[in-house]
């Protein structure tokens, strides 16, 4: 299998090269040139990392059989607490996919636990020495996500920039308390936005790279559009399905529904890719939270970005560009002259129109909806008073907004629960009608004892851990040596 650009269509790359650069070169994202269809009958009594490696050996043929089946076999039976792939019965045909079993408890350790190994491994066979730097801007989940990644992995450092004062506590607790010899995090004045562009600005200043290059370092990116992070999420959609399969709530062909809470279009998108290698999929349900760029484009074909970003409680869904949606329109319309147009639009106006054929070929696909903040808290209270599950505001949006649109009546549904709603204990507890203590860890035992559930330990466990991370620096010592030059 090869990959080409979105952007430009002479570009023809192999898998170890796709993720080590991260971005195809002309700001195109990677995306593989056709997929293979995956034979579900191969699949049955498959365990989670034999399910991954039928996938991902797909994606990466230039990967050695031993390397990832040892790989995989590692990251999903000892790093997700025996949990990989965790699929819930909530009520009737209704499922929750619980992704939030993992260290950092949230579903982003699907491919950040295992994506550093690939690039390590891409490294060594594409005989790259030095260190690969990487940074990373995060808004919470990814940052603490990406360090539990790559601690400790050879030939790899990674830098992680947050919004000081911009992330929950348990957030930063789980970032600056890190342990590794190749780990850096910093707190950056500003928010999320100006993290963001101090992390660009350092990637595009060539002093930076010249100085690094002196010191046998390169700069890379973990960032959602890596291919890495993308291809391992597809596992899931699979052995979701084979669980219904099992356990006979679906046959063996017939089609299921997911509904995904989606912010930067990488999950779902997995799941796109899921059904063009063969799952049947029914229709993939976009849920938004009150930033709701991605229903408007859905339904209408526009995408519109000039809006204001409203902060929620659901807030690694507050985004209003959605990189990994340039993914989708490349393979709808296989047109890079189309996406470069659509992506020249965006950068200059803010916005860009698809136009009708292209609008109902995704809604052919896709369906979409958004929630508000009101009714997220509603139904993090009523779906736990009526069956007892416990969801997070994330995943809250998701069950709302399948509910709204009356999935999971026909056909089996999966709501793909992203984040452990511990990691969200003052939501939750309010909309529980709780009162919600100041500390976090009282606040984690409130919750705990309302609703009889236990905490990830991963969580709990941060209490009087060490902080080793107490900097802050102004956006702008991003694009500075000093940061990474030991
Ligand atoms: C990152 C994240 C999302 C959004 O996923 P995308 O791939 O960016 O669409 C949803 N929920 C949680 C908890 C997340 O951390």
């Amino acid at each position: 299998m090869k990959y080409t650009s979105t952007r430009n269509d002479t570009v023809s790359e192999k898998s170890p090269q796709v993720i080590l650069k991260g971005l195809a070169p002309g700001g195109g994202l990677f995306v593989p040139q056709g997929v293979e269809k995956i034979d579900l009958q191969a699949l049955r009594g498959k365990t989670y990392p034999e399910v991954a490696y039928e996938i991902l050996k797909t994606f990466l043929p230039e990967y050695p059989a031993d390397f990832l089946q040892e790989q995989l076999a590692d990251c999903y039976d000892n790093h997700f607490g025996g949990k990989a792939g965790e699929l819930v019965k909530v009520e009737g045909n209704v499922h929750a996919l619980e992704l939030w079993h993992g260290p950092t408890a949230a579903f982003k350790d699907y491919a950040l636990q295992i994506m550093p190994r690939l690039l390590a491994k891409a490294r060594d066979m594409l005989g790259q020495t030095g260190v690969t730097q990487i940074l990373v801007a995060t808004s919470g989940d990814t940052g603490k996500a990406a360090l539990e990644g790559f601690a400790g992995v050879p030939g790899t450092a990674v830098a992680v920039f947050y919004p000081a004062g911009g992330t929950s506590e348990i957030q930063r607790l789980q970032m600056v308390t890190q342990e590794g010899d190749n780990v850096a995090v910093y707190g950056v004045t500003g928010n999320f936005d100006d993290a963001q562009k101090g992390v660009k600005a350092a990637f595009s200043s060539e002093p930076l790279a010249e100085e690094l290059a002196a010191h046998g370092i390169t700069l890379s990116s973990a960032n959602s559009i890596n291919w890495g992070r993308l291809a391992p999420q597809v596992v899931y959609y699979f052995t979701s399905y084979m669980k219904l399969c099992e356990s006979g709530a679906v046959k063996l062909g017939d089609p299921i529904d997911f509904c995904v809470p989606t912010g930067n279009f990488g999950d779902i998108m997995a799941g796109w890719y899921a059904k063009e290698m063969g799952l049947p999929i029914g229709k993939l349900i976009c849920a938004s939270n009150k930033n709701n760029v991605l229903t408007d484009f859905i339904n209408t074909g526009r995408y519109n970005a000039k809006r204001e970003l409203y902060l929620t409680s659901s807030p690694s869904m507050d985004i209003l560009v959605s990189s990994n949606l340039e993914r989708l329109l490349y393979h709808t319309t296989g047109s890079s002259e189309d996406v470069n147009r659509w992506m020249k639009d965006l950068a200059e106006t803010g916005a860009y129109d698809v136009g009708g054929a292209v609008q109902a070929k995704i809604a052919d696909v896709f369906l979409a909806g958004w929630t508000g903040e009101e009714q997220v808290g509603e139904e993090i209270a009523t779906m736990f008073q009526a069956t007892g599950y416990l969801t997070d505001p994330h995943t809250a949006v998701a069950f709302r907004v399948a509910k709204d649109l009356g999935a999971g009546k026909e056909r089996p549904l999966v709501v793909v629960s992203t984040a452990s709603p511990f990691k969200f204990c003052g939501k939750v507890l309010s909309a529980l009608g709780q009162t919600v203590p100041a500390d976090e860890f009282a606040a984690i035992a409130a919750l705990e004892a309302f609703t009889g559930k236990t905490a990830p330990a991963s969580l709990t466990g941060l209490r009087g851990k060490t902080k080793y991370f107490t900097n802050v620096v102004g956006p702008e010592m991003i694009a500075t040596s000093k940061l990474y030059v030991k």
